[in-house]
């Protein structure tokens, strides 16, 4: 179907790159040069081309805008000291999109758009790649649907987008998490495993009356009982439970590519892995008696980011200190390591422009 799907570049005559300050990079700030677009029509993708980054102009009655199709990735790109780009296991974050799309009724995008056409332009961007510790470069894939038409139907047009731009740590403290015990993420049968924007839409308000109680993020609990913990807004979460790491498991949660490389890291570091169900309970009393020695949360954006203090039911519990957590220092540096260039990549889990 692709053969004929050559991949155009029209390059931007306005490079905004001397105005990115590499010093002071924030998440979500900057913008790359280019994007990568693709248009999806009559049963087919029809155009992919790389273009100057730059506005979409969309009729009122698009699709997207009211009945939500919309899904989207988030993969990081590493520059290594001797200047080569590489991005970490982005064909993760492909079959995850895929997931996504079935999900949504949307089209799933082949690997010569996502993948190919993603090594394509950070070759063009290359520029754009920070090489400082602690920085890389965000590439967030996304599509959506474009039909201009009232009606809930799927619809019969998409876009699919790579855009980029240079980042530096999206947490910059150890987390205090509120475990939420009204609202719901997701529910068995839901959307949780996906990656659509609805699901970021409907935690906002929860969240944000989490933040004015002085919390950082929830810990979402399962839809029927609020009993069982599931994740965090936008990371996964892991514990060590003496030498077991532990993360949460089941199609309410979003499978992120940073828990899966952390559960393959623990069973190679030599530590029992699992993924099972976690109860509220089993966590606090673990806290309580001393058991839950590490929990982070974990995710493309947030790396890891170490818990500090988990709120239940009005009470907060402090977990260990952060200094001395080793299971989080050694996997952290080993990702450090390894996507940094400076060990062998002996999983084959970087992907090199
Ligand atoms: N859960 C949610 C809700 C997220 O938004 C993310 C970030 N993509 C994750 C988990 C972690 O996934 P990953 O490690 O693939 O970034």
């Amino acid at each position: 179907m692709l053969e004929t799907l050559e991949i155009k570049t029209k390059q931007t005559e306005n490079s905004r790159l001397s105005s990115v300050d590499f010093e002071n990079l924030s998440f979500g700030k900057y913008f790359s040069d280019h994007m990568l677009v693709a248009d999806y029509a009559n049963g087919k993708w029809q155009t992919c081309e790389i273009v100057p980054y730059g506005n979409f102009s969309l009729d009122p009655a698009t699709s997207v805008l009211h009945y939500g199709q919309s899904i989207f990735e988030g993969i990081k790109a590493y520059k290594f000291a001797d200047g080569t780009v590489s991005i970490f296991r982005p064909d993760k974050n492909w079959e995850r999109f895929n997931k996504s799309a079935v999900r949504l009724e949307m089209p799933e995008v082949p690997e010569e758009i996502f993948l190919d056409g993603l090594k394509k332009l950070l070759d063009l961007d290359r520029g754009w790649v920070p090489g400082a510790d602690g920085t890389s470069l965000y590439i967030r894939p996304f599509m959506f649907a474009t039909e201009v038409a009232l009606g809930v139907h799927p619809s019969v047009s998409y876009k699919f987008v790579i855009m980029t731009g240079p980042v530096g740590a999206y947490y910059s403290k150890p987390l205090k998490l509120k475990v939420e015990t009204h609202y719901t993420r997701a529910a068995e049968g839901g959307v949780g495993f996906s990656k659509n924007a609805g699901n970021y839409a409907l935690s906002l308000y929860p969240t944000k009356i989490a933040n004015d109680e002085g919390f950082d993020q929830l810990m979402w609990t399962d839809a029927k009982e609020h009993k069982y913990i599931e994740e965090a807004g936008t990371a996964n979460l892991v514990f060590r439970i003496g030498d077991t790491i532990i993360t949460p498991h089941g199609d309410t949660i979003l499978h992120g590519v940073t828990r899966r490389t952390i559960m393959e890291l623990a069973e190679h570091f030599g530590y029992k892995a699992e993924q099972r169900k976690v109860s509220v309970q089993e966590l606090i009393d673990g806290i309580e008696n001393g058991t839950v020695l590490e929990a982070f949360a974990a995710g493309t954006a947030a790396t890891i980011t170490p818990i500090s203090t988990i709120g239940y039911e009005g009470k907060l519990y402090e977990l260990p200190p952060v200094a001395g957590r080793e299971f989080s220092e050694k996997v952290l540096t080993y990702l450090n390591d390894l996507r940094y260039g400076r060990i062998a990549d002996e999983f084959g889990w970087n992907f090199l422009v």
